[in-house]
């Protein structure tokens, strides 16, 4: 191809300006300059299926007509105001979310690790009147990267270097009700935890622990917050991941945590954070008690609603729990001697593999196909909602000839 040549050479000027121009904290390996549908293009014109799915973000692929549609309106009409006035997107999407999630209130903010800290400082906020700060999470989570997150995550590598880490985190192995229970103390006001560990290596929690999660706290007046930012947005078939867990489990129906935190699939690619408070928590955060410039612009809200309605007038939720068993189905075939596990629901898929995760990353990449390592060992697929039945067997056969 004629223009080869110089689509090389914008590769290698890209990493020179990574590499003069930008912190270090990331190591990117491919550039990618066009996506469309489940597909990417990297600098030289090879194609890609996309199933690292901007990691858990993009909802509906690349440049979807929809969300595209619904950005050039908005942003023709109302891109950003601030939060001292009304805007009708923020209503309209707190309607529909809250319709979607249960009685409550929504607050919005821009990411994961912000609407985490919407649930920290309601906790706290909630448990001041009553001398509780203490939070509880478990060992191998991941809640973001500030440092009230980096405290609440449970693995070390993110913390090393960034000491003294805030007060009123504890960890406990996840899936354990005994060791919660015997971490409940005084001052410990609520439980976090995500309801499947996505870096943690897609580890769902157990139905049993969920509903012993809610029961516990109930009994011991405390909170009970879960971080979806991974695993809800239909990314498991279902809107939140507990309900996937629950799905036909005695009691399950009724499950419902007092505060969830929200982001990735939310926003399909735009950053796009959300805080969910259950009815009787739903005025905890006052006035004046917390706020973000961006959090519930317009634009953002008019996005997020474009994605909701296009899930549920398609229903894409049903379509990736099919597509996701499918994958499933065709990982769980994979030899015993390479593939320890398949974990995960819909469009969140982990595989735990024998040989080291990343070589295995590296060799689907070479042969057209990214997935996303996680901890553990494990490689996660992260296909679109809109995923289709090709693709599926297209992943299925790269992964095989590539294991
Ligand atoms: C990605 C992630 C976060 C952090 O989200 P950011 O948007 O990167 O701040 C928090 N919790 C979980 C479970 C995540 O997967």
């Amino acid at each position: 191809m004629m223009n080869n040549q110089s689509d090389i050479n914008l590769t290698e000027r890209v990493k020179i300006e990574y590499e003069q121009y930008l912190a270090p904290t990331y190591a990117p390996k491919l550039l990618l300059v066009r996506g469309e549908g489940r597909y990417v293009w990297d600098g030289c014109g090879k194609k890609y299926l996309d199933f690292a799915g901007g990691l858990a973000v993009n909802s509906l692929g690349h440049a979807h007509p929809r969300i595209l549609k619904a950005m050039q309106e908005q942003a023709g009409k109302l891109m950003h105001v601030s939060n001292l006035y009304y805007n009708e997107q923020q209503g309209a999407l707190a309607k529909e979310l809250v319709t979607l999630t249960g009685p409550g209130k929504m607050f919005f903010c821009n990411s994961g690790a912000e609407a985490n800290e919407a649930l920290f400082k309601f906790a706290r906020k909630w448990g001041s009147t009553k001398g509780k700060f203490q939070i509880i999470t478990a060992t191998q989570s991941f809640h973001g990267r500030t440092l009230g997150c980096i405290a609440a995550t449970g693995q070390d590598k993110v913390k090393t270097g960034f000491d003294p880490a805030m007060p009123g985190f504890l960890h406990v192995p996840y899936n354990d009700l005994k060791a919660i229970e015997a971490a409940i103390g005084d001052q410990t006001v609520a439980v976090h935890v995500e309801g499947i560990q996505g870096e943690g290596g897609i580890r769902p929690a157990t139905a049993e622990y969920l509903l012993g999660l809610r029961k516990l706290t109930n009994e011991k007046e405390i909170l009970l917050l879960m971080d979806s930012v991974q695993c809800g947005c239909f990314r498991t078939g279902k809107w939140q991941s507990f309900q996937k867990i629950l799905e036909g489990v005695p009691g399950g129906e009724a499950f419902s945590p007092d505060a969830i935190a929200m982001a990735k699939s939310l926003g399909g690619g735009f950053p796009m954070g959300a805080a969910w408070f259950s009815l009787p928590y739903a005025d905890v955060l006052q006035r004046g008690s917390h706020a973000t410039t961006f959090g519930g612009a317009p634009l953002a809200c008019a996005v997020a609603r474009a994605i909701l309605a296009e899930v549920q007038e398609k229903r894409l939720d049903q379509n990736i729990a099919h597509q996701g068993q499918t994958l499933i189905d065709g990982l769980q075939k994979s030899p015993k001697d390479k593939v320890k596990e398949v974990r995960g629901f819909g469009g969140l898929i982990g595989v735990e593999t024998v040989e080291e995760n990343l070589s295995v990353v590296a060799r689907l990449q070479e042969a057209g196909l990214l997935t996303v390592p996680a901890t553990g060992n494990v490689i996660r697929f992260l296909p679109p909602l809109n995923t289709e039945e090709a693709e599926v067997v297209e992943a299925l056969e790269i992964w095989r000839e590539n294991l």
